[in-house]
C-alpha cells in the first residue's frame, strides 16, 4: 500500500511540475515520501503566499514583521506567525524519474534523454520505437509537430504522460500509443516497473460512460465536444456543422486538402471550413460561441492562398509525413 502511495505522489509531483508544501501532504504521503528516498528532495517554497499554519485551509499573504520574522495573513485566522518549517516543501527529482523510466522501458543507455520542449522529453528508443515523456497530454495536442521531430519511419511512438480528469479512450491517432503514468508503471523496492499492454488492454471501455470525453485526440467520439485545457470555460460544445468539419479534417489525417473536399466529406454544401466558426458580432465574448472558434484556431491550420486545410493533431505515426 505504501508503495502505491509513493507512486501516486511521484505522479502528482511530476504532473504539477512544481514543489508541494510539506504541510499539504497527507500523513500517508509523508510516509510514502520517506520510501522514495532521494527521489523526493526537500526545498523551500519561495513565494508571497503560504498555507496558513493554523487552519491549514487558506493561503495567506506572507508579510515580514518589525523584528524580521514572517507572518501569514489568513483571511479566517488573521496574523499567524510563520516558522521556517511552514514553508518547507518537497520536490521531485525529475532526473531520477526519467532515468528510472528508461530502465523500466529497457531503453538503451547509450542514447541520452533529449529535452524537446518545455515539459516534453525524448527518453530514448525502446525496441527501436521512440518513447516520449510529457507532463501532460495537452502539451502534445497543442504542439503535435513534436512527433515529427522524433518519428522513425516504420515505427510507432510511445508517450508516457499522466492522466487528466477528462481523459479517456485513445488521445492520439493510430501509431502513437499513450501509456498513462499512473496505470502503466508501478514503484516497488526503489525501482519503477512497466506493466505491459497485455494487462491493460481494456482501458478503452470506460469511454462509453461519458460521451463528451476525448476519444479522438482532443475530440469526443462524435466530435461534438472538444477538451482543450488552454480554454478556461470547460468542455467546448460544437454545433453539428462544426463537429462535421472537425470529423472530416480528422479523417484526412493531417494531410493538407482542399477546403471543398473538407466540406464535401462533412456533408456540407458550400463555403469554407472556417465559415462555420465565425462568431457574430452580438455573440462576441460569449464562451459558448467563442469556444469552437478557439478550438478551430488551436487545432486547424490553413493555407489561405492555396485554399487548403489540415489538422496536425490527426497525423498518426504511420501517417503521410
Ligand atoms: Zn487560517
Amino acid at each position: 500500500m505504501a508503495a502505491h502511495e509513493a507512486w501516486s505522489l511521484v505522479c502528482r509531483l511530476f504532473s504539477g511540475g512544481s514543489p508541494v508544501l510539506r504541510a499539504a501532504l497527507s500523513p500517508a504521503e509523508v510516509r510514502a515520501s520517506a520510501l522514495l528516498g532521494a527521489a523526493i528532495k526537500p526545498t523551500v517554497v519561495n513565494r508571497s503566499f503560504a498555507l496558513c499554519p493554523y487552519c491549514q485551509l487558506r493561503n495567506g499573504q506572507i508579510f515580514v514583521d518589525d523584528k524580521g520574522g514572517q507572518f501569514c495573513l489568513c483571511s479566517d485566522c488573521g496574523r499567524i506567525a510563520l516558522a521556517p518549517d511552514d514553508r518547507a516543501a518537497v520536490t521531485l527529482d525529475e532526473n531520477w524519474l526519467r532515468s528510472r523510466l528508461r530502465m523500466a522501458m529497457d531503453i538503451e543507455s547509450r542514447d541520452g534523454v533529449t529535452d524537446l520542449v518545455d515539459g516534453v522529453w525524448r527518453l530514448g528508443d525502446a525496441r527501436r520505437e521512440p518513447v516520449l515523456l510529457s507532463r501532460s497530454l495537452a502539451r502534445l495536442w497543442a504542439e503535435p509537430a513534436i512527433f515529427e521531430r522524433v518519428r522513425v519511419s516504420g515505427a510507432g511512438i510511445r508517450v508516457i504522460a499522466p492522466q487528466s480528469p477528462q481523459t479517456r479512450g485513445v488521445p492520439f491517432p493510430l501509431g502513437i500509443e499513450w501509456l498513462p503514468l499512473e496505470e502503466r508503471f508501478t514503484f516497488y523496492g526503489g525501482r519503477i516497473s512497466y506493466i505491459s499492454g497485455a494487462n491493460a488492454l481494456n482501458a478503452e471501455e470506460p469511454a462509453a460512460a461519458d460521451p463528451s470525453g476525448p476519444v479522438n485526440g482532443p475530440f469526443s467520439a462524435d466530435f461534438g465536444w472538444v477538451t482543450l485545457p488552454g480554454w478556461s470555460h470547460g468542455l467546448i460544445r460544437c454545433t453539428d456543422g462544426q463537429a462535421a468539419v472537425f470529423r472530416s479534417l480528422w479523417s484526412f489525417k493531417a494531410v493538407e486538402v482542399d477546403g471543398e473536399r473538407v466540406m464535401k466529406r462533412a456533408g456540407l454544401s458550400s463555403g469554407k471550413p472556417n465559415d462555420l466558426f465565425k462568431v457574430k458580432q452580438r455573440y462576441k465574448g460569449d464562451p459558448d460561441y467563442e469556444g469552437p472558434l478557439y478550438a478551430y484556431r488551436a487545432l486547424v491550420k490553413s493555407n489561405r492562398r492555396e485554399g487548403t486545410y489540415w489538422m496536425p493533431c490527426a497525423g498518426g505515426a504511420s501517417g503521410s509525413a
